[in-house]
């Protein structure tokens, strides 16, 4: 507690002495504790006050940029309260994030802003070495940072008495005209604590290159995983590849472009190559994506997706029609590369993004061939109805990517919906003496209500059954939110369910201001969108209502504290869509841990609904009422314990709402 800068809430002395006592003992930490109970400044405060102590670094990796600004804030926090005690160079910080939102250069530009981070780094080896070269050439936010050793020298110490976020950070940089990537390498050396995204810590090349800047090596540092609930998800994505239609035919536009190379002593063209591709990926979808159910129509009546590919049938098919052997496409994918990467140095010397779509391809068809069967689901995937078919070779096993935990010093991962936390135990691959430690929410019991009602359901085959379940679901949403003033959001299991309410539902009978969570919404619109909604909440606003999704970067993403929501209202169970890939990771759990329902069904849907009551309460003082529409919320009953049913759902909302008022 020494450098805890709060008066303590309930709990947290606990989480700091657990969290001591786990870095004392050199171990891993799963460590669940409501949201709201102030988990990053315990993590915090604790392993800075053991790092300072042990000579040891902290890497603290968060999901979203807007976690990212919260630990710098508590950061600030801590070395505000430490003033009189310790230098600040001690408890310096700070936060990076990819080189497309730190390199101006890229962010001023919409080609390289889409770039990876391989690409970027490309980029910028070049500009940096033209401009070493020249004066007048290269990238003029390098030759500042090499040249103009005072301006640089005052932005050091700036950063170190403001400790800003790495927003504020970049934009200072950049005002300065000096880059802000090349300045964070070298205030990392100095900084106790490091704010990175999980590319830096799970991705290997990223990895290597921020130890390097580092000069230390694993067994240096505390890691501190926030939201960890999302890692085992994150690092599956970040493992899986996939190669679409689009890809392929952007590979013929780069051959049209920069010429068009034979393959293997010009028995065919790359572009000729290509396109029996494309016609391989379109005809596997056509077989077992739409033909294997004559109509494409799954029997729950959804229409299907995806589906599992044979383990050999795509490279089977590839060298049958090409009329190769398997060494033959060896030396194909070898020539793809190396064309690939004349493409990409021919680009890079025009002062574009350095991107080829046929070194995209070589490594795809290289890593397909080379696949650990065991760990990866082969799939044919069709998610844009039709129009951009792909094959995708999908992680199910997190673990591929995380051997690097166990060497850290000690991790830490953190979350206020991780239960059980033996799935995420043995998901990410910790050992199996790694404290798993739950913490119950630090505020009133009776300041939260969860109510649920019986006769509705999103479940489709009882849907198709009874046409008026709808109806009934329908109006507990519009007498909720005519009958009660109170800032209100309604949350769907999908984008899908919600337009298919919003087709089959009349909102123009609702009486008051409606918002709409879009999905391809950008972020800057998302927040107004919230702005306006708290808006509505605060200063007896007149009330408003948001409609908005389960997982979203709404219900797991931001903070609505006191007024700005009171009532949340959840239209259904979200359990995950029953697709190939979801099937295969069923399996795969069962296989591995006898667990496929649980970790991969009811958890990770447990996790969801938690995190959208979680909206409700975010300190001592507030309050809510969350309303499950689905009757097979019960279920859920050892994750949400104070669960109850209601059999006049606006009766039991008033009375709690009466209560406080
Ligand atoms: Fe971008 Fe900095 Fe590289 Fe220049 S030196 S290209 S500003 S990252």
């Amino acid at each position: 507690m020494e450098i805890f800068p709060y008066t303590p809430r309930p709990n947290q002395k606990a989480i700091i002495s657990t969290i001591t006592q786990t870095l004392s003992n050199r171990g891993h930490l799963i460590l669940e504790s409501g949201t709201g109970s102030g988990k990053t400044i315990c993590a915090l405060s604790a392993s800075l006050a053991y790092a300072l102590k042990h000579d040891k670094k902290i890497i603290y990796t968060t999901r979203t940029n807007s976690q990212q600004q919260q630990v710098i804030t508590e950061l600030r926090a801590i070395q505000k309260h430490q003033k009189e005690v310790r230098d600040p160079d001690s408890l310096f910080g700070v936060g990076i994030q990819g080189r497309s939102n730190m390199c101006p250069l890229a962010y001023q530009d919409n080609e390289l802003a889409q770039g990876t981070s391989e690409e970027l780094s490309r980029f910028c080896a070049n500009e940096k070495k033209k401009a070493r070269s020249s004066k007048n050439k290269g990238c003029q936010y390098y030759r500042s940072f090499v040249e103009e050793k005072e301006k640089v020298q005052q932005t050091i110490e700036w950063v170190k008495t403001t400790l800003p976020t790495a927003e504020g950070f970049i934009e200072q940089c950049e005002k300065r005209n000096i880059c802000p990537y090349e300045l964070n390498k070298q205030l990392v050396r100095d900084a106790r604590v490091v704010v990175v995204p999980y590319i830096y810590v799970f991705n290997i090349t990223i990895r290597n290159m921020l130890f390097d800047w580092l000069g230390l090596s694993e067994e240096d540092i505390i890691l501190i995983v926030d939201e960890a609930h999302n890692l085992p998800d994150y690092i599956r994505d970040l493992f899986s590849t996939q190669l679409s239609i689009w890809m392929v035919r952007n590979c013929g536009y780069e051959v049209e472009h920069f010429g068009d190379p034979s393959l293997l002593e010009s028995r065919f063209s790359v572009k000729s190559f290509c396109k029996t591709l494309e016609d391989i990926i379109s005809e596997i979808r056509d077989s077992y994506v739409y033909n294997l159910l004559e109509t494409g129509i799954r029997t729950n009546g959804e229409r299907k997706t995806d589906a599992f590919l044979p383990s050999n049938e795509f490279l089977s098919e590839l060298t049958g029609r090409m009329g190769i052997t398997t060494k033959q496409l060896h030396d194909v994918i070898e020539d793809l590369i190396a064309y690939g990467e004349k493409i990409q140095e021919n680009k890079q010397k025009q002062n574009k993004l350095p991107r080829s779509y046929l070194h995209k391809l070589g490594l795809f068809l290289d890593f397909w061939i080379h696949l650990a069967h065991e760990q990866y689901a082969k799939l044919i995937v069709d998610a844009a109805e039709g129009k951009n078919p792909r094959i995708e070779a999908y992680c199910l096993d997190p673990s591929v990517g995380t051997d690097i935990l166990t060497k850290f010093y000690s991790t830490i991962h953190m979350s206020g919906t991780l239960e059980p936390l033996e799935e995420y135990r043995d998901s990410i691959g910790l050992p199996a003496q790694t404290t798993l430690v739950s913490y119950p929410s630090p505020f009133p019991k009776e300041n939260r209500k969860i109510l649920y009602v019986k006769d509705v359901t999103t479940k489709y085959s009882e849907l198709a059954k009874d046409q008026t379940i709808m109806e009934r679901m329908w109006q507990y949403v519009f007498s909720i939110c005519s009958s009660f003033p109170q800032n209100t959001m309604i949350c769907f299991p999908s984008f899908n369910t919600l337009s298919m309410f919003q087709r089959n539902t009349g909102f123009s009978c609702l009486k008051r201001t409606i918002f709409f969570e879009e999905q391809q919404m950008s972020q800057s619109a998302l927040m107004d969108l919230v702005t306006d909604f708290k808006a509505q909440g605060d200063n007896g606003g007149e009330g408003a209502a948001l409609f908005s999704v389960m997982g979203g970067r709404i219900s797991e993403g931001m903070d609505f504290p006191a007024e700005q929501l009171e009532i949340v209202v959840i239209v259904g169970i979200p359990y995950p869509k029953p697709t190939a890939r979801q099937r295969g990771l069923q399996r795969y759990y069962d296989m591995k841990f006898r667990k496929g329902w649980e970790y991969t069904v009811e958890a990770p849907t447990a996790r969801k609904l938690l995190q959208t009551i979680g909206r409700l309460i975010r300190d001592e003082s507030d309050r809510g009422v969350a309303v499950l529409l689905d009757m097979r919320a019960p279920r859920f009953k050892k994750y949400i314990r104070d669960l109850e049913p209601t059999s006049d759902l606006l009766k039991d909302v008033k009375e709690f709402l009466k209560q406080k008022s």
